[in-house]
């Protein structure tokens, strides 16, 4: 949408499909689970029944349409397919809209802000909860509120947006605290749920948030139905329970899993750390595990630091500050989540991917240190940026107990 990547048809993650037998156009309808067959509606009046030995549901999420009144006006869209977003272009093509407001505060919330603005188009962002991406630290929440408004985006936080109405080609979006303001484009980004209705009518289990129950061989409980993806619940490895956590690399895993299982394998998923990573503007923030209020409701003893250093020496041109936030226990010493911030071009997601690897292995934080990490001047220090937020977090605990959980170190 932003027009970055010119040809959509590039978006596809891959074209071939080797030994795969795809039927496209058919919707399933109903599942017969003792009977093992797939009702699959061709046309309004064509039906299909395949039969199956075994079978894989990956029906995914549909987005939320919140309840706000006035949100089926023209001019208001949700963005989660392609045909979505062929949608909001062709709006935008035959529009040419101004103004536009996003409501929801999410990774897609903000990716469009930045997409809508490169096309010109004035964007405000309102967000119900105190900062935009929650999924982040409040303060990492701010950061990132200020490379909005330093890229010409609005941003209105604690807003609960209530109604829209359109009058003549302006739509007027109204929320708590006052907020009431005149666009041309609202969209609706205010997060997914699990599209569960085919299991559910076959006789599948969801668990509290909606989505399919699952052991992790992706096994749904039903007879030799399996489930993957933005339908299902989620391992998380390191709290050892299911949750749900939809994305796109737990989809894939997931999916891979469920397919070698229902051709007679025996995999486990190994489980998510709700890793996940967003590039805004110049900014990239990227997490990995639990932050420490998360950490602090699991009954683990979270202790966090946060660093600021360069990216790579600052003798060597265009080193830039990179902030890291570590969370680990007191008791254990265990590293239980991290969250990087800083410029594109910094490394920050593959810096971030060393501590979910750190993660994924139960490591120590201060056996970060004695990782073989690469290093030249332009790019890291001989102790790289995640080796130093490890050292500070463990110099912070062992130096200075009773701090509190909270600290700053300066840059160096
Ligand atoms: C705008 C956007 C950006 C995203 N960016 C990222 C990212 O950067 N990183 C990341 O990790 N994740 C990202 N995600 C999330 C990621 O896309 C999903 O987690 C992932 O696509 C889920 O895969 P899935 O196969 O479970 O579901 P989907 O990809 O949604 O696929 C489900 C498929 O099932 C089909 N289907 C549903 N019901 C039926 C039926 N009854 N009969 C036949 N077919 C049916 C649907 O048409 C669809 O094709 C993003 C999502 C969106 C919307």
């Amino acid at each position: 949408l932003s027009g970055e990547t010119a040809d959509w048809r590039s978006l596809a993650h891959r074209t071939q499909f080797d030994g795969i037998h795809i039927l496209k156009g058919r919707r399933a309808i109903r599942v017969d689970v003792a009977g093992r067959t797939v009702d699959a509606q061709l046309s309004e009046t064509k039906l299909t029944t395949l039969s199956y030995d075994k079978l894989l549901l990956g029906t995914g999420a549909i987005p939320v349409w919140p309840a706000i009144h006035g949100v089926d006006v023209p001019g208001v869209f949700v963005l989660h397919t392609i045909g979505d977003s062929f949608a909001v272009r062709e709006y935008l093509d035959a529009v040419n809209p101004r103004r536009a407001v996003i409501i929801g505060g999410g990774y897609i919330g903000l990716e469009m802000a930045d997409a809508l603005t490169r096309r010109g188009v004035e964007v405000t962002i309102a967000s119900r909860t105190p900062t935009v991406l929650p999924t982040v630290d409040t303060e990492f929440g701010a950061l990132v509120a200020e490379e909005l408004k330093r890229n010409g985006v609005k941003v209105s936080t604690s807003v609960d947006a209530h109604a829209i109405s359109l009058t003549q080609n302006t739509l007027r979006v109204f929320g708590s605290n006052d907020f009431e303001l005149d666009c041309e484009l609202v969209l609706l980004a205010v997060g997914v749920r699990p599209n569960t209705r085919l299991g559910l009518e076959a006789g599948l289990k969801v668990g509290a948030q909606g989505a399919f129950l699952t052991n992790r061989r992706m096994e749904s409980g039903a007879p030799d139905v399996y489930v993957a993806g933005d339908c299902a619940e989620t391992w998380h490895r390191l709290l050892k329970r299911h949750m749900y956590l939809p994305l796109g690399t737990t989809s894939h895993k997931q999916g891979r899993i469920a397919g070698e299982n229902t051709m007679g394998g025996s995999s486990e998923f190994a489980g998510s750390l709700g890793t996940q990573v967003m590039k805004l503007f110049d900014l990239v923030i990227a997490r990995t595990g639990l932050r420490h209020d998360e950490a602090a409701r699991e009954a683990f003893q979270p202790f966090t630091v946060e660093s600021v250093m360069n990216d790579h020496k600052a003798y060597y041109p265009g080193a830039t500050q990179l902030r890291a936030c570590v969370t680990g226990d007191r008791d254990t010493g265990k590293l239980l989540g991290a969250q990087l911030l800083g410029a594109w071009g910094a490394e920050v997601s593959k810096r971030l991917d060393v501590l979910a690897t750190a993660l994924y292995h139960g490591m120590g934080v201060a056996e970060l240190s004695d990782l073989d990490l690469s290093y030249t001047p332009p790019l890291s220090s001989p102790w790289d940026p995640v080796q130093m937020a490890a050292q500070a977090w463990s110099a912070k605990l062992g130096t200075q107990a009773g701090l509190p959980a909270r600290d700053f170190i300066k840059g160096r």
